[in-house]
């Protein structure tokens, strides 16, 4: 076989990286990296349900320009992306162009936006194919992608099982190879949590860092669009292309961050302190989440790192502060789906055609319950008599969780804990326990209500489940960089110890190839 013949089931299994390196030396075009991971999405989203829309044509298009370019050589072959070529999924919290953006809602069913995201402009500045929108928790409020209106999505590692939330869809396309990349967004978890349980890597990055502009609203002052991938470099190689000042976001950091594809590269972690936080494992972590997560700090010790202990009293009240802060956010951010500006629009059955009454009526059958259940919330948080009880204390929890951050970095470089407190758990064990369905985001809170940045690795198999478990790394706002030398390092001494990459060996993805290839025939 030539390399030229490099067949779709291995395109689709090459990390962004290796794939852009093959597209650069002509080994591949992009027309045929994009049709392969179209393909994959035609075998194997049936039972996914990662995508919510599927963008064939124009990713092809996109695809077919990139070729051309390269083919004619000169100044502008010259001047492509790195990632030219490279196809990514975007999750339909995200605004698009020429494509539909749900938000998992029936509110927004059939919605176009007039505008793109910032993050989508630079995709497209690079020539990145978008193969379609993912599937997610109803704007994006939730742990499981169950409360999708569009249906779940399954975890490739076990279809009966969720693949977390809400970026569920963006982290098993991703997983079940459908897309090398995939963009999410993480507010309490949400990018971070499904890569845990689906074993890809996903980055929160600083608040500020990337801009949200064209992200619909959830909790605008918690709410960061961040990379879905299958390693550590394509994070940050992703990081790259969204982040950077943006005008249009007024918490726009002005300054870029460091180079984070060279931190990426650094592989080194001698001497760097990487601090366990007490609260953040131990009582109410899985036994194999937490084998996992002693591995790795082995591992990192073996490396020349120093592993140090830090306490984080306040971060047993960030759940408490976030279920606050969050509801009273999105009540108001949700007040513009009123029938009368996007989507969806019901008229009351009966009685006078006021505004109200059409604005009720649209929205008790556009949002779902848990979208009901938070709107609920916040408003009552924020009412007149309670909001110096609920949302003034929440808030000043939550400069308590900043303080203890600040603490905690004056003696570690770096952070460290398993991203969730357990493997994914099966579908609609916790559809009805709203506070179970919580705490599996009790890792991940703090860092976005301290506007923080989080990786979230794959850190090997629990030994009870055979499911995958994440590990998290913390850095201190605007060293996003660090995240990425100590995630790549850990990243390889893993690899070294499971013997090649952790998805090679998700069993549902290899029964699903292996049912298209016998309905082929
Ligand atoms: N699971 C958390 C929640 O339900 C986080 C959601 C998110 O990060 N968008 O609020």
């Amino acid at each position: 076989m030539t390399e030229k013949n490099t067949s779709a089931d291995t395109l689709i299994r090459l990390s962004a990286a290796q794939l852009a390196e093959k597209l650069r030396a002509g080994d591949v075009t992009a027309v045929e990296a994009t049709q392969a991971h179209l393909d994959r999405i035609s075998a194997v989203d049936g039972k996914v349900n990662a995508f919510l829309h599927v963008n064939a044509e124009e990713a092809l298009a996109v695809a077919a320009e990139v070729d051309a370019i390269r083919a004619a050589g000169g100044a502008e072959a010259e001047a492509l992306h790195y990632l030219a070529g490279v196809p990514i999924a975007v999750k339909d919290l995200i605004v698009t162009i020429g494509q539909p953006t749900t938000a998992g809602s029936k509110i927004l069913e059939g919605w176009h936006s007039p505008y793109d995201a910032t993050v989508v402009e630079r995709l497209r500045a690079a020539k990145m194919p978008i193969l379609g929108k993912t599937n997610l928790d109803e704007f994006a409020m939730g742990s499981s992608t169950e409360h999708s209106a569009y249906g779940p999505t399954r975890n490739p590692w076990d279809l009966d099982r969720i693949p977390g939330g809400s970026g569920g869809g963006s982290a098993a396309a991703v997983a079940a190879f459908e897309a090398p990349l995939a963009l999410g967004t993480d507010t309490g978890g949400s990018i971070r949590q499904p890569g845990a349980v689906t074993g890809t890597v996903g980055v929160k990055p600083t608040y500020g860092s990337v801009s949200r502009y064209g992200a619909i609203a959830m909790a605008s002052s918690l709410d960061q669009i961040g990379p879905v991938t299958r390693t550590v470099l394509d994070s940050a190689l992703l990081h790259q292309v969204i982040g950077g000042h943006d005008p249009r976001d007024s918490t726009s950091l002005p300054e870029p961050l460091a180079d984070l594809v060279a931190a990426a590269k650094t592989g080194n972690v001698e001497g760097l302190r990487i601090g366990i936080i007490k609260e953040l494992h131990g009582e109410g972590y899985q036994a194999g989440v937490e084998n996992r997560f002693n591995d790795a700090l082995e591992l990192l010790k073996e490396a020349g790192a120093e592993i140090v202990e830090v306490s984080c009293p306040n971060f047993q009240y960030a759940l408490g502060a976030y279920y606050l802060i969050m509801p009273s956010e999105a009540s108001s951010n949700l007040a513009k789906f009123d029938g009368v500006r996007y989507g969806l629009r019901v008229l009351p059955e009966e009685g006078p055609m006021t505004i109200e009454r059409v604005m009720g009526a649209t929205r008790a059958a556009g949002f779902g319950d848990e979208v009901k259940r938070r709107i609920i919330l916040g408003t009552y948080a924020l009412s007149a008599g309670y909001y110096d009880a609920y949302y003034g204390s929440a808030q000043k929890v939550r400069t308590l969780v900043q303080r203890d951050f600040e603490a905690a970095f004056a003696q570690a470089d770096v952070l460290i804990s398993p991203t969730a407190p357990t493997t994914a758990f099966p579908l609609g064990e916790k559809l009805d326990d709203p506070l179970a369905m919580y705490l599996n985001d009790v890792a991940t809170i703090p860092a976005n209500l301290a506007g923080v940045p989080g990786l979230s690795l794959p850190g090997g198999l629990a030994d009870e489940d055979g499911l995958p478990v994440g590990i998290q790394l913390l850095a201190p706002a605007r060293e996003d960089a660090r995240l990425y030398r100590v995630g790549a390092v850990l990243e390889s001494l893993l690899e070294a110890k499971w013997g090649g990459p952790l998805l090679a060996q998700a069993p549902d993805l290899a029964d699903a190839a292996t049912l298209e290839t016998q309905e082929a025939k």
